[in-house]
């Protein structure tokens, strides 16, 4: 059979294993319990709650051995992963950050150099009004919003910091349209400090897939991502989850017969499966 046609193993939710027995079962006693346990099983946790309990099987997604042979496959299939954003220097990866917001990288790396040829240095960009920038960035999407960041930012960092892109968290965020996703981004590529977890569009829906978490909000899968990845492993971790996000775990149709992960993944939304899939695990 051709790879992509295999049928997926039948799920084993609980929804499922519930509606089976109760098929099978004979007794009306054994009936009302397993109603009672199937109306339980209905009762859903909070989602933090689930995402660290075993399942009744034993099945735990965070424990430390999943953990590291995700990490592991994501080495194997990333050995150079690094930030795809074209940049010379601090400056400049944190303007083609803040201009990748809803853009590609791809699209990104079309407009910086231009970009930087005309405005070399970060005190360019503090002298001009947004409304100057905005033709130049226009194409990157939300150009009134990235320009008024970028300007924003270049004044702060000549004001405040002497010119330099600062170096610590606390002080990245001070400056207008830095968020923790870029400011990991820059802490994490350029000054090599692993502050945090990059967490974009990639990393959220791949940590849901492989049940890393269950959260939604970008701050709280960071957070939970923090505490089961090795501090070392951060930024390579953002990295090689983005560029998977973009070569196999696409969003629509991820390519599962070719990842490295498979068997590790139980993702309710696989293409291709040789283990049960979980109905939790969502994108
Ligand atoms: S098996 Fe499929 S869904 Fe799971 S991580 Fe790999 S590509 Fe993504």
């Amino acid at each position: 059979m051709p790879r992509g046609n295999m049928p997926r193993q039948p799920s084993r939710s609980g929804r499922q294993e519930g509606a089976r027995r109760a098929q099978g079962s004979s007794s009306l006693k054994k009936k009302i319990v397993k109603a009672t346990t199937a109306h339980a099983k209905k009762a859903k946790p909070p989602k933090a709650a689930v995402a660290k309990k075993k399942s009744a099987s034993g099945y735990d997604p965070l424990a430390p051995e999943r953990v590291r042979q995700i990490i592991a496959g994501l080495d194997q299939l990333y050995p150079k992963a690094t930030c795809a954003l074209t940049h010379r220097s601090a400056w400049e990866l944190l303007v083609a950050t803040i201009l990748s917001a809803q853009s590609t990288d791809v699209r990104v790396n079309m407009v910086t150099p231009v970009l930087f040829e005309k405005y070399p240095t970060v005190q360019d960009f503090a002298a001009l009004e947004p409304e100057q920038l905005q033709p130049d960035i226009y194409s990157t999407g939300f150009f009134r919003n990235k320009s008024k960041s970028v300007v924003g930012a270049a004044r702060k960092v000549v004001a405040d910091f002497g010119g330099n892109v600062p170096e610590t968290m606390e002080e990245l965020l001070t400056l207008p349209g830095v968020a923790r996703k870029t400011a990991n981004v820059v802490l994490g590529t350029w000054f090599k400090k692993n502050e945090g977890v990059v967490v974009d569009t990639h990393v959220t829906r791949i940590s849901r897939r492989l049940e890393l978490t269950r959260q939604e909000d970008p701050e709280k899968i960071e957070e939970d991502l923090m505490q089961i990845i090795p501090r070392e492993r951060w930024t390579d971790f953002s990295h090689e989850v983005i560029w998977h996000g973009r070569k196999l775990c696409v969003a629509r149709s991820p390519k599962c017969a070719d990842c490295a992960l498979e068997k590790l993944c139980h993702a309710a939304d696989k293409t291709w499966s040789t283990v049960e899939t979980h109905a939790g695990a969502t994108p």
